[in-house]
């Protein structure tokens, strides 16, 4: 059995680099998909035919919140999730005695990608319509491309790649696509509840670097309730705009102040770690009368070793504060994201793994770097024990206009991916 050759990192980037358009057509298909919040089903159906034609036993399956709700990393939502489905496809290794390594060095990994995009914007301010992909000057543009639609064809296509040479992985491989990671985490919580369990887990969003650390945040509305009156009397109302501006005010110091602790794992690279966003405003009824009502959504983020409930309670007592030296009766609601920080350790096997893999596939040295934002990393490292990572295509203007994603960025990582299947799962012959 020693004739099998088993191939080099320089055949299975020849093999990747075949697909290549295949990559592009099935990355158009994706991004065509309007796949918001709600939405997600169509392109989720997409992909379990996909999986299937990869001979992948596929596992497709609906979120059940009873089964989660009192998971550590769970996030309540104030609405329905009829209809909302994980797609798992799954590799299992037949028994041979031919893989490329021993069998206690083959290990399992999880690629995991979510399907749900951000709302548009304004859509007349795109260059074309966003569910319209279209590819100029070796990008490819629409919602979602980079976030994360590339990243899990790269997925898909790094396995493709090994399967095209004759081989499967000598581990089990999971590929994932959920919803809702980009209000919740909560499809990837789901995954891991049933059971999809591996040695490592990689999920390719917009970051070509070795994701190291990510913060955390937390979403929260506040609704604060005012008293009309008519604006000739307007001293005698309490005008809920403006209450709702002095809170915001109040909470901008306190991310100023959050702001001067300093992380180690992102001090050195950022100037201000830890973004508070007023993202969504409602209030009013009327030009000349004195509302009584404004609410604002805000999104706050923090270093991870915060616990959770020290975040909302300092928020909570910010706001409380304010609210009571204005007058302002108010409440706050806590739906979506309530996610903790998490760092990576650049030491770990997988991540030097990773890292080892990344400069023999592209000659360069991979970077290792925090991000600003969260990632579904945060559940298999801290509530699953599965060291996690992200490292997928480049991107630009995730969650803005004209959204892109860079097509050679696309098969370096997809490289990149085929090539730690091998280092890390090891193959054995597919017949
Ligand atoms: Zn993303």
């Amino acid at each position: 059995m020693n004739s099998i050759q088993f191939p080099t990192h320089e055949k299975i980037i020849e093999a990747v680099d075949k697909l290549q358009n295949e990559a592009i057509e099935k990355l158009k298909q994706m991004v065509s998909f309007d796949s918001v919040l709600g939405n997600e089903r169509d392109v989720q159906l997409y992909v379990e035919e996909v999986f299937k034609s990869l001979d992948l036993k596929v596992d497709r399956f609906e979120i059940d919140l009873e089964k989660i709700k009192h998971l550590p990393g769970f996030s309540p939502v104030n609405w329905s999730y009829k209809g909302k489905e994980n797609v798992i496809g799954i590799h299992e290794p037949a028994p041979t005695q031919h893989a490329s390594k021993p069998e206690s060095e083959r290990k399992s990994l999880i690629f995991n990608g979510h399907v749900d995009v951000v709302p548009t914007g304004r859509d007349a301010l795109w260059t074309q319509n966003p569910f319209s992909p279209y590819v100029k000057d070796g990008r490819l543009y629409g919602r979602g491309s980079g976030d994360m639609k590339a990243g899990i064809i790269a997925f898909i296509i790094a396995y493709k790649a090994i399967k095209e040479l004759g081989f499967t992985p000598a581990a089990k491989v999971l590929l994932q696509t959920v919803v809702e990671e980009e209000c919740t985490g909560n499809g990837t919580l789901a995954c891991l509840e049933r059971g999809y369990r591996a040695d490592a887990a990689i999920i390719p969003e917009p970051f070509p670097e070795i994701i190291t650390a990510q913060v955390g945040l937390v979403w929260c509305k506040v609704n604060v309730r005012g008293k009309p009156a008519h604006t000739l009397e307007m001293s005698k109302g309490i005008n809920a705009i403006d209450g709702a501006m002095y809170l915001v005010g109040e909470l901008r110091k306190l991310e100023a102040e959050w702001n001067t602790v300093k992380h180690e794992a992102f001090s050195d690279k950022f100037d201000h770690p830890l973004n508070f966003n007023l993202g969504m405003i409602s209030g009013g009824e009327w030009t000349s009368s004195v509302p009584c009502e404004c609410s604002f959504d805000l999104r706050a983020g923090f270093y991870p070793g915060t616990p959770l409930e020290k975040v909302r309670k300092t928020i909570i007592d910010t706001i409380d504060r304010a609210a009571k030296e204005k007058n302002l009766p108010y409440t706050i609601e806590w739906n979506g994201f309530q996610a903790e920080g998490v760092t990576h350790s650049a030491s770990g096997d997988m991540m030097k793994q990773l890292g080892a893999t990344y400069k023999s596939a592209l000659g360069t040295d991979a970077i290792y770097s925090p991000v600003l934002c969260t990632t579904d990393s945060r559940f298999f490292e801290l509530y699953y024990n599965i060291p996690a990572t992200c490292l997928g295509p480049e991107s630009k203007a995730i969650h803005g206009i004209d959204e892109s994603v860079s097509l050679e960025s696309l098969r370096d990582i997809t490289r990149v991916l085929a090539c730690f299947i091998s280092d890390w799962c090891g193959l054995q012959p597919l017949h």
